[in-house]
């Protein structure tokens, strides 16, 4: 069991805006490109072009079909739901760990994997809800999403480059970087204004990464641009994204 340290001020996650990823997976194949050559070391893949290709990836892209709803007048939509570490800021993948190689980080929240100390045991991959954890077959430690600790604090890189990976690929800006615990911060201030949303706040681990929900679509005549359905539409997103990530 390891402990959590004291909560801190500084949340850094990230914000995804469902509405504008585009599902092109630029933002997984950045982390994967990136984090094989940094700390994180090797990303397996194993039969990566054959019929049972496996894999180490910290970001996955996920595509689903939504059905048309009468009641908001929403046409169908295709929605990708990019899926890494919301970073929680009381992470069971943590407590549950026997080790200690799993912690999360005193001075900004970032949860990580101490590869020298994991035993492959996989506790905290059942333990996380979100199926943020990645095992390394090859490797036998659990790996996952590191908030690209090794750029965004690189005093090597130009200041423009210390971001993720995948924030930086992201064709469509559909990804953001930031403080989350301080509210004037220019993430925060997005989820404020697009009424952000945590996955499943109910199991209690307190994610800090955001969803941004889909906006109303517009269907001709039939378009609705009115607050209540934008809000109903973002109900609509969080239930269905709740409801998805507990299958
Ligand atoms: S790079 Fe951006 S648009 Fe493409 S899948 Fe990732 S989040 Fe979506
Ligand atoms: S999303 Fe999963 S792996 Fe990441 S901190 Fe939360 S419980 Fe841990
Ligand atoms: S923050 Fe870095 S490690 Fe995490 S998903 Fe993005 S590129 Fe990958």
């Amino acid at each position: 069991m390891t402990a959590l340290p004291p909560p801190s001020k500084k949340k850094l996650g990230l914000v995804i805006d469902l509405d504008t990823c585009v599902g092109c997976h630029a933002c997984a194949t950045s982390c994967k490109e990136w984090n094989a050559g940094g700390i994180a070391g090797p990303l397996t893949d194993e039969r990566p072009y054959g019929k049972d290709p496996q894999g180490v990836w910290f970001n996955r892209v996920h595509s689903y079909e939504l059905e048309a709803d009468a009641a908001t007048k929403q046409p169908a939509q295709t929605l990708h739901f990019p899926r890494s570490c919301l970073h929680c800021e009381t992470p069971a993948c943590v407590t549950v760990c026997p080790t200690g190689a799993s912690y999360k980080r005193a001075e900004d929240g970032i949860v990580l994997v101490d590869e020298d100390k994991c035993i492959g045991c996989k506790l905290c991959s059942w333990a996380c809800p979100y199926g943020a954890r990645e095992y390394s077959h090859v490797e036998g430690v659990m790996k996952k999403c590191t908030l690209c600790v090794d750029r965004i604090y690189n005093d090597k890189l130009d200041e423009i480059d210390r971001q993720p990976a995948c924030v930086q690929a992201c064709p469509t800006r559909a990804r953001h970087f930031g403080d989350l615990g301080d509210p004037d911060s220019d993430v925060s201030k997005l989820v404020a204004e697009r009424g952000g949303v945590a996955l499943m706040p109910e199991l209690g681990y307190q994610p800090v990464n955001r969803y941004l929900p889909p906006r109303p679509r517009r269907t001709g005549d039939d378009a609705t641009t009115d607050d209540a359905s934008q809000a109903d539409t973002g109900n609509l997103a969080q239930r269905w994204l709740n409801r998805i990530l507990k299958r």
